[in-house]
């Protein structure tokens, strides 16, 4: 049983601190299926334009992600350009076109409304909501990802979106500004009376933490990567964690641990590329090689 997903597909310019890359191929939806493609089949809502290269979509249809809800209109692709300070941590948006995003009505095809797993990718959301409203009752679990964006400027949307959602996935500043709470324990209880009674903060160069009820988990980030183009690694966190959970149908806390490991592997891999480069590159064997060195790297002697 697949995990359907709805996010962004998209063409981005970027800049870092020592490169850039045009035309990258990005989004939301794009980075999670191709990193949650190594663990579990991926169904893909979302749309594209007239100028999606054969290239990209080759790319999507061998690695056997489903596309039948992948639409294609007139107009070009959503496109974003942002840009790294110095400090690799700091990012700065200088474009975001959402093109044929502005006129997308999310079609659930028939064939992916009892679909178990669910991930709402970062975009509108009312489009979030819009895919949840289609499934025939409520999956086993379902996962959102958002941006101070929409946090900001939607608020009333995401609060509606969020009460369908189990687990949120945000970084600290997100999580801090949906909330309120500066305290990132009082924010994941304010976030639980919301809906999602599962955190998951994505803390960058600092790791992971998954906090549900008075249960903690805290991971760090895989020290060893060489950092080209930190874009998507949220996504392919998320790709990571979803992926795992679903590969192993096993939703308990202790499983969502080895999940967030997972999540970090990907993040750490998609950060030594630009666009899914690296991410597409790697096996599972690569995959599972650096998951063991997390334990090492974690594992210690009372
Ligand atoms: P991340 O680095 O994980 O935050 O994800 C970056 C990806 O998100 C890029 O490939 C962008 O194309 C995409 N993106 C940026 N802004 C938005 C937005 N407002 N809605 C949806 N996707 C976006």
């Amino acid at each position: 049983m697949s995990i359907l997903t709805v996010g962004s597909v998209a063409y981005d310019d970027i800049i870092t601190p020592y490169d850039k890359r045009s035309r990258a191929l990005g989004g939301s939806a794009t980075y999670f299926a191709i990193a949650a493609q190594h663990f579990h089949q991926i169904s893909l809502v979302a749309v594209i334009g007239e100028d999606f290269n054969y290239a990209d979509e080759k790319l999507l249809i061998d690695k056997k992600i489903d596309l039948l809800g992948l639409e294609k209109v007139a107009g070009r692709c959503f496109y974003w350009k942002g840009e790294y300070l110095a400090n690799w941590n700091d990012r700065v948006t200088h474009d975001t076109q959402l093109n044929v995003f502005e006129s997308f009505k999310p079609k659930v095809p028939d064939s992916y409304r009892d679909l178990p797993y669910v991930f709402l990718g970062n975009i509108h959301p009312s489009l979030q909501t819009e895919v949840l409203k289609q499934m025939n009752g409520r999956p086993k679990i379902v996962a959102l990802d958002t941006m101070n964006l929409w946090i900001k400027e939607t608020r009333s949307d995401l609060l509606e979106t969020l009460k369908g959602v189990d687990v949120l996935l945000v970084n600290d500043s997100e999580a801090q500004m949906l909330s309120g709470e500066h305290n990132l324990m009082d924010a994941a209880r304010t976030i639980a009376k919301m809906g999602p009674t599962t955190l998951c903060i994505k803390q960058g160069e600092h790791g992971a933490l998954l906090v549900q009820n008075d249960q903690i988990f805290t991971a760090p980030a895989y020290p060893l990567c060489t950092v080209v183009d930190p874009t998507g690694a949220g996504d392919t966190f998320a790709g990571g964690f979803m992926g795992y959970l679903a590969s192993t149908g096993n939703l308990s806390f202790e499983n969502m641990k080895r999940a967030v490991i997972y999540g970090s592997v990907m993040g750490s891999f998609t950060v030594e590329s630009f666009s899914v480069d690296r991410v597409a590159a790697i096996t599972r064997e690569d995959i599972d090689a650096r998951y063991n060195e997390f334990v090492k790297l974690t594992h210690f002697h009372k």
